[in-house]
């Protein structure tokens, strides 16, 4: 049980983070933080927080723990409005997607408070934002990744994991450079994957007649492309460096494929098709996600 939790960015991520740790009766009072007036409204109707507070300085005082769950592009702003005001004891967390970027951001705004800067990411979410979207039930049997720095206090590590346990999730170690590396193949290139193909259709002059005969397939493959763009903005910006490896190794498949298609070699593709079909379904069938 901690007495005071600041949100910083009351969405879909800081909102059911802070609905999931009230339900556990793990926090007291639970104050946000954000940018706009109508989404901290909606978290107040929900219950999410307690109240909302405008001034970073007001907010973080006497805090347990602050989560930093804006756009990864907005993290150090929000760093360094907070890093003057935070008590000795408050634990400092963020929920950002990815992790290499937000630990030097923490070297450089939080220099001072390292011992108690825990980056961490929550593998739970969806494409819709806001607080509306919150739910307290949406880390329940996740993973959720941290990726303490050599710096972070254990105490300070513990923490942060017990409210993640305490909303329903089981938490994992890496280092921030191996986050980066696995969330760029499996999460940041099928998103922009996503969001490209919706965008190319949608630039044809027969755009409109093409999503009026598109189905279940498409609505699948492209569920992502409704995600939030500043959000994945950020994340393409801030993870580039493997993110491009990914897209080289992508493309790479897909002159291969090309060059099955053009040469009519059936066999080729249905190999690729098999091998891709079991590793989906053996995927599945684990419930990995
Ligand atoms: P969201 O858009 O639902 O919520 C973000 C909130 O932050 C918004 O309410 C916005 O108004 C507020 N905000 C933006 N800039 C701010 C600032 N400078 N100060 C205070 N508030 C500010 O987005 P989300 O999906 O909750 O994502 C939040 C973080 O969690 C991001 O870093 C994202 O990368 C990460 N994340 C998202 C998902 C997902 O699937 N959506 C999953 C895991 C992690």
């Amino acid at each position: 049980m901690i007495d005071k939790l600041v949100v910083f960015g009351v969405g879909l991520i800081g909102g059911s983070f802070a609905l999931a740790l009230r339900q556990a009766g793990a926090v007291r009072e639970i104050v946000g933080v954000g940018r706009s007036s109508g989404n901290l409204e909606e978290a107040l109707r929900r219950g999410a927080i307690d109240r909302a507070e405008t001034d970073a300085a007001t907010a973080v005082k006497g805090a347990d723990a602050v989560l930093l769950a804006v756009p990864v592009g907005q993290m150090g702003g929000v760093m360094e409005a907070i890093a003057p005001h935070l008590d000795a004891h408050t634990v400092v967390t963020d929920a950002g997607s990815t992790k290499g970027d937000v630990v030097a951001l923490g070297r450089r705004y939080l220099a001072a408070h390292l011992t108690h800067f825990v980056p961490a990411h929550p593998i739970a979410g969806a494409e819709k934002s806001g607080a509306a979207a919150a739910g307290a039930e949406l880390f329940q049997g996740r993973n959720v990744v941290i990726t303490p720095t050599p710096e972070t206090d254990a105490a300070a590590a513990s923490q942060v994991r017990a409210l993640w346990q305490a909303c329903g999730a089981t938490v994992r170690e890496m280092t921030a450079q191996a986050h980066d590396e696995v969330f760029a193949a499996v999460s940041h290139l099928p998103h922009l994957l996503a969001f490209a193909l919706v965008d190319e259709i949608a630039s044809r002059a027969n755009g409109e007649e093409l999503f009026s005969y598109a189905a279940s397939g498409f609505r699948d493959f492209t569920r992502i492309a409704g995600s939030s763009p500043e959000m994945w903005r950020d994340i393409c910006l801030a993870n580039r460096a493997a993110l491009l490896k990914e897209l080289d190794a992508y493309q790479a498949q897909i002159a291969r494929l090309r060059a099955m298609l053009a040469g009519e070699d059936g066999a080729a593709l249905e190999r690729v098709f098999d091998h891709a079909r079991a590793a989906r379904n053996q995927w599945i069938a684990d419930k990995r996600y």
